[in-house]
């Protein structure tokens, strides 16, 4: 750890036991998506593979422009270089710490409005990772329209506990935003785990199929980003997916420059063969039910431990509340980033903190101090890896640890870069 700077980033993945740091990029891949990966076609121009991973997403999406990233954040970089700038902001449930970075980048403002439930850890409810649509229209009141190039919606809600938005919010959030001339793009990493939280709490959802739930989320919007590392079940690659020819046209020029050409775009052929595949198999309802099933397990079993976890247990991750774990500790010492570094040191389980380390602030000059509004320590679960024993053994040290939490110290950061800090700021137990 002394090594690590105490930052669980700087582990050697081969030093962890149980790796729950994220649930990007670690999916394991299908017989099916390997098969594909043999079949890639490597042609730079025009490959096979390209146009079944763009049936795919057409198919899924109903956008008519789709362009290959090599992750979200390429995806997120190109939409905010075109669409981003000076006096702009943009609005979203709650944007994702490298959305946020690169809105910010461009030199514009990531409003976060999600419900006043959405952030109460111990709250329960279907939807918290609905965005509140009062203050939205409030939003559009105060500031001028030209000033807001686009509404995004992030399914399921990562950064706020992986709670799903429900289909009524975003037909209400897209009719709003169209009724003032703004399009709205979702952030569609996990599309799939929000379309099947949809089918089980939405009533009129039922007995639709998630595929059906899934194309009716994206006919409300204009566009998406999409991280595949997440529900496109593969280890590397995204795309950009838009209806708008100029834009798809200006996207299109970056892309060239940075990431490849539009055939491509930063992928081999081989990885849009298992993005096509892997997003074909992210809506079988059986998967899908394993998952939820399986996240919602480990919810109840810290739960009945007396484990403060964020309620009720989201898609992709369960959420420590680290802020009643560990209440001697204010968040301006950190108390997910210690509470993060205790589960490795006691289990070797790496986890990862959301909370003031990830989106809080200090001011370079006057050392000002700004919490985030949660502080969160994500257990995310890597699609199709572990069992339910790995789970068991997560549940036990997280209840050993619960059990000894007086003893936790805070934390202090002992440097830290401009951006997205929390990968390789140096920390110091205090
Ligand atoms: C992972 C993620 C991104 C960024 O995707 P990368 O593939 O990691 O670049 C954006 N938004 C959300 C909600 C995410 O979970």
């Amino acid at each position: 750890m002394l090594d690590a700077n105490h930052n669980l980033f700087n582990i050697r993945a081969d030093d962890v036991l149980i790796d729950l740091l994220t649930d990007s990029g670690t999916s394991a891949l299908s017989a099916r998506q390997w098969a594909g990966i043999m079949e890639g076609d490597e042609a730079y121009a025009g490959s096979k593979s390209f146009y079944r991973f763009e049936q795919t997403v057409r198919e899924i999406t109903g956008l008519g422009h789709v362009i290959p990233t090599h992750q979200g954040r390429a995806a997120e970089k190109i939409l905010f270089t075109i669409a981003g700038g000076e006096g702009k902001i943009v609005p979203n449930n709650t944007h994702f710490d490298t959305t946020r970075a690169n809105i910010e980048m461009s030199g514009a403002e990531a409003v976060d409005l999600p419900v006043p439930e959405g952030v109460l850890p111990s709250s329960e409810g279907d939807f918290k990772g609905n965005i509140d649509l009062e203050a939205l229209e409030n939003l559009f009141r105060q500031k001028d329209q030209q000033n807001i190039p686009l509404g995004m919606l992030t399914v399921t809600n990562n950064a706020n506990g992986g709670q799903p938005v429900s289909m009524e919010n975003i037909r209400k959030m897209s009719e709003l935003c169209h009724a003032h001339g703004i399009p709205l793009f979702l952030d569609a990493c996990r599309f799939a785990e929000n379309a099947y939280f949809i089918k089980l709490r939405e009533p009129g959802y039922g007995d639709r199929s998630t595929r059906e739930i899934a194309q009716e989320m994206f006919s409300y919007v204009d566009g998406c980003t999409m991280s595949a590392k997440k529900d496109g079940l593969v280890n590397i690659g995204g795309f950009l997916a838009v209806n708008d020819d100029d834009l798809a046209q200006k996207a299109r020029n970056i892309l060239v420059v940075t990431e490849g050409f539009p055939t491509y775009g930063g992928l081999a052929g081989h990885d849009l063969e298992a993005i096509a595949q892997g997003l074909e198999e992210v809506l079988e309802e059986s998967y899908l039910k394993y998952r939820i099933r399986s996240v919602a397990y480990v919810g109840e079993k810290l739960s009945q431990l007396g484990v403060p976890i964020f309620r009720p247990p989201g898609g992709n991750a369960i959420y420590l509340d680290a802020k009643a774990f560990l209440h001697h500790i204010p968040p301006r010492e950190y108390p997910g980033h210690a509470l993060a570094c205790e589960l490795y040191l006691h289990g070797g389980i790496r986890s990862c903190e959301i909370g003031s380390v990830m989106f809080g602030k200090t001011d370079p000059l006057s050392g000002a101090f700004q919490p985030a509004k949660l502080e969160l320590v994500r257990l995310a679960i890597p699609r199709r890896v572990y069992t339910q024993s790995h789970m068991d053994y997560v549940v036990e040290c997280v209840g050993e640890v619960f059990d000894k939490r007086d003893t936790l110290k805070g934390m202090r950061i002992v440097s830290e870069p401009p951006v997205l800090r929390h990968f390789t700021a140096r920390f110091e137990p205090l």
